[in-house]
């Protein structure tokens, strides 16, 4: 159910910002997630529908893309970014090689732009 309460906050700040400029119709809205968070597009699309009935944001079309996540090395410090592949892999600083890394983003999403009629 973590998809619902990420898609009633996404919801709510579409339609605060479609409130606020006076919007008839939100078409579509433009979210960025990090590829480490575990929402999947399938849902969210699915929960914005049925949250959205009988808003100015009924219908409209998310368009998910996922961002790497970016990581902090405890040795020296260097944030290194991971791509999906990357990832899968053995997660080692790029600059001294260290093993001992911090998450600094990669699970946070975020609402790139919203798309209005
Ligand atoms: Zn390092």
């Amino acid at each position: 159910m973590h998809e619902l309460s990420v898609t009633e906050s996404i919801l709510n700040i579409v339609l605060k910002h479609a409130k606020a400029g006076n919007v008839q119709k939100v078409m579509g809205v433009n979210l960025r997630i990090g590829v480490l968070s575990d929402l999947e597009n399938e849902w969210v699309q699915r929960y914005f529908d049925y949250l959205s009935k009988g808003t100015v944001a009924e219908g409209a079309v998310l368009k998910i893309e996922r961002i790497p996540a970016t990581m902090r090395c405890e040795n020296c410090g260097q944030i290194t970014t991971f791509n999906l592949q990357e990832l899968e892999k053995d997660w080692k600083c790029l600059a001294c090689n260290g093993e001992s890394l911090t998450l600094v983003s990669g699970r946070e999403y975020f609402i790139k732009n919203i798309e209005v009629m």
